[in-house]
């Protein structure tokens, strides 16, 4: 995210020609009165210049599912797995693409999985952000136990370990191995997991290039937007603070409202 997993492909690839993807998915509905989701998977060129790099005509649709329910990541995304994986191996040769104007073999990886904080645990194969374990940056169990009672939160003031590529991974893999037992609950709410994983994640097959943990970035919209702007506006509208500087009293608020 900051160019961290960026630098580490590069030292991987040693002078082989790459570029990489942020690959995308997330439910729409195709009109207001539509019964079912459509679901498309894009990717994004991450070394096009920005202003090129989310433009309509550069995104690439890979995949795309039509239904009355969410579909099943890990089958959705199997045939785009396969397929990429050509690229990711193989490469793709780009004629006249180097600075002699010879042909080049370019290796493509897929770098982030930039999803919603509903999608994300789905693709990850992880607890959503309300079950136990659900971080998927730390050990944060999302409970604590104060005065005898369990109370869920991600509280502040004590600091877990974050998690790297390698203990989801095994995570996922005792998941799946209990899964396969019939041993594991298979929504992504229940207490059910290993340490927060459910199961193997599809992204997993590309584990050489893609960083299953930081590879997810944070879903900026909804935990940081949607989750702390209405959080301060309650603070600073809140009668209990009245003696507070932040306080916006009603008359404030109606003085406000005229703007
Ligand atoms: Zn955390």
């Amino acid at each position: 995210m900051d160019g961290t997993l960026y630098k580490k492909l590069s030292l991987k690839c040693d002078g082989k020609r790459f570029f990489t993807v942020t690959l995308n998915t997330d439910g729409v509905r195709p009109y207001e009165s539509s019964q079912g989701s459509l679901y498309p998977i894009w990717l994004c060129v991450n070394e096009l210049v920005p202003e090129q790099r989310l433009r309509p005509e550069n995104l690439i649709l890979t995949g795309l599912w039509y239904g009355k329910m969410a579909p099943n990541m890990c089958s959705f995304f199997i045939p785009f797995i396969e397929e990429f994986r050509e690229l990711t191996n193989d490469g793709v040769l780009c004629s006249k693409a180097n600075e002699n104007n010879k042909d080049e073999r370019y290796f493509v990886y897929p770098l982030l999985c930039s999803l919603d904080s509903v999608a994300k645990p789905k693709v990850q194969r992880h607890k959503q952000f309300n079950g136990n374990s659900a971080c998927g940056y730390c050990e944060h169990p999302n409970f604590e136990e104060i005065n005898g009672e369990t109370v869920r939160g991600y509280h502040t003031g004590k600091d877990y370990p974050l998690r790297t590529h390698h203990s989801p991974k095994s995570n996922m893999i005792a998941a799946h191995n209990l899964d396969l037992e019939g041993k594991l609950k298979k929504t992504t709410t229940s207490d059910d997991s290993v340490n927060g994983s459910l199961g193997l994640s599809p992204l997993l097959a590309f584990e050489e290039s893609f960083d299953i943990v930081w590879g997810f970035p944070i879903d900026y919209m909804h935990n940081a937007l949607e989750g702390v702007m209405p959080l301060l506006i309650r603070i600073w509208t809140d009668g209990q603070y009245s003696d507070k500087d932040f306080y916006l009293s009603p008359t404030c608020n109606r003085s406000i409202n005229v703007f």
